[in-house]
Order: C-alpha cells, then sequence, then structure tokens
C-alpha cells in the first residue's frame, strides 16, 4: 500500500509522552494503515494506552532495528521519519509481531497422551514449544498428561501405527477414536512409537509426526524419533499451517533444518492466530 501523505504531530506520544488525543490518533491510523494482517489493529480512540505504545515499540524494534524501543514518537525524532516511510511498511510485514509487540495474548491448551517413550525427551519438546509460541505472544498450557496403557494386543498393533496421515480408516485414525478423550476445543498430542506409511517401505519411517485428525478432534501425533521441534510443528499442523520450505521456518518438511528458535511468517501466524484452538 503508498502512503501518499506524511504524518504530523504537536507533542509526543507513547510512554512518557504529551499524548494529546489528536496526535495519539494519527500514530495509531498510520501504525494500522502500517502493520498488515499479522498484527491486530488498534482502537483508534487518541488515548496512549499499553497496546498502543507495544504497537510503538515493536515498530521500533523490527523496523527501526533498535534494542531498546522507548515506545515513544517524538514529533522530530528517528520513528516518525520511519512512519512517513513507505517502505516501512514492507519491513514490518516481514517481521512477525515482537513479544507482547500490541498483539493480544493468546492460549494453546495441549493433552498428551503417551504410548511409547520419545527420544527426545517429553520435557525437552514441550519447552521448545513453549518457546516458539511465546515469541508470538501465544502460551502452550499443559492441560493433562497421561501415559496410557494399552492392552497386551493393541500394544503390539500400536508398537508401529500404520497410517499415510490422512483421516481415514488407519491406525492412527483408530488410535485417535481409542484414546483421545479431551475437548475438541483443545489439542490431543499423542507420543508414539514409529509412524509408518504402508507405501514406504518397513524400516523407512519418514513420518515423524502427523497432524491429520478427525473434524471436531484436533489431535496430532510425536513420533519417537522425532526432533526438539517437532511437538511444536505437529501443534502448526492442527492450526491448520501445511508445509513451508523456507529454512528455519517451523512448518519446514524435514526437521533437521532447524539450526535454531524456528520462526513462522507473518501469514503463518495470522493463520494460528485466527484457529479457534488458539484462544
Ligand atoms: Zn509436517
Amino acid at each position: 500500500m503508498a502512503i501518499h501523505s506524511s504524518i504530523f504531530i504537536s507533542g509526543s506520544v507513547g510512554r512518557g509522552g504529551k499524548n494529546q488525543a489528536a496526535d495519539v490518533s494519527t500514530v495509531q491510523t498510520r501504525l494500522n494503515e502500517l502493520m498488515g494482517n499479522a498484527r491486530t489493529a488498534l482502537k483508534v480512540d487518541g488515548l496512549s494506552g499499553s497496546k498502543t505504545q507495544g504497537m510503538i515499540a515493536d515498530f521500533q524494534k523490527s523496523v527501526l532495528k533498535f534494542n531498546w524501543p522507548d515506545s515513544r514518537v517524538d514529533p522530530n525524532g528517528k520513528t516518525i521519519q520511519a512512519l512517513n516511510d513507505p517502505k516501512s511498511a514492507t519491513t514490518w510485514r516481514s517481521v512477525p509481531p515482537a513479544s507482547g509487540g500490541g498483539t493480544a495474548k493468546k492460549t494453546l491448551h495441549l493433552h498428551f497422551r503417551s504410548i511409547s517413550l520419545t527420544d527426545v525427551s517429553f520435557d525437552t519438546q514441550f519447552r521448545a514449544a513453549v518457546k516458539v509460541y511465546a515469541q508470538y505472544n501465544i502460551t502452550v498450557v499443559m492441560k493433562s498428561g497421561k501415559s496410557v496403557w494399552l492392552s497386551e494386543a493393541d500394544r503390539k498393533k500400536f508398537k508401529r501405527v500404520d497410517t499415510s496421515c490422512v483421516v481415514g480408516n488407519d491406525e492412527w485414525s483408530v488410535l485417535q477414536k481409542l484414546l483421545n478423550d479431551v475437548p475438541s476445543s483443545d489439542i490431543c498430542v499423542f507420543f508414539v512409537g514409529r509412524l509408518w506409511d504402508p507405501k514406504e517401505k518397513p524400516g523407512d519411517e519418514m513420518f515423524l509426526g502427523c497432524g491429520a485428525h478427525r473434524p471436531g478432534a484436533p489431535a496430532c501425533a510425536v513420533a519417537a524419533n522425532g526432533s526438539k521441534y517437532d511437538m511444536a510443528h505437529e501443534v502448526g499442523h492442527v492450526l491448520g499451517l501445511g508445509h513451508d520450505g523456507t529454512n528455519g521456518n517451523l512448518m519446514h518438511p524435514t526437521q533437521a533444518s532447524y539450526p535454531k528458535l524456528p520462526v513462522l511468517s507473518p501469514a503463518q501466524l495470522a493463520t494460528v492466530r485466527k484457529s479457534p484452538l488458539c484462544r
């Protein structure tokens, strides 16, 4: 979107600013014009509250690369210059919202059902998922966790869960029907031994997880050979995300490509935040 006019404020806006209502409204309107879909638009009310100040800080951090944003726009400062630079919209939209950066806090409610121990411990995977989503002001909460006792026959049957990772009558679907006892507003995360696509040769366990689930029963599977960010990735599928080949993206199809904390693109984040499971 092209910005054709420069904004002007008579006094400072934001933390510790003069915050005259007309100036605050001017800044709120411009922030809304620049932010794109991944951020939640500010109410243009002329009040310099925590959301407006948080959004100024997000802009300063994302666009001006301030390490210590002061959450304030001064009449002749760097921040207003950037607010009047049409290129700032592109820059800002390419950076996901900072934690607490003016976006409403949301929560994911997860329940864990384990029929197998995993190579990467539950604790490590859970902490990793918490960190990934915390980048976007989304809290991951463990609502319940159970190690599930299976009958001897079921234990043998589900030692390797056969699935093509589509909803149907495969073993993964049977397992969900059997063990998913959580509310439809929450996500049931299963830990299983191996997942095996019958189209593959035995021993070629390609799936490290699967996010396919029955309608109205959100669930995903994490295989024992999954990596540190596997849980966070599979939960991403349940929240409506497909794969993304960008290096460092949480939804990259091969887990080995995560050098550090994986990220979501602004478009992916918008999808996640719109999911009824993210509330
Ligand atoms: Zn995947």
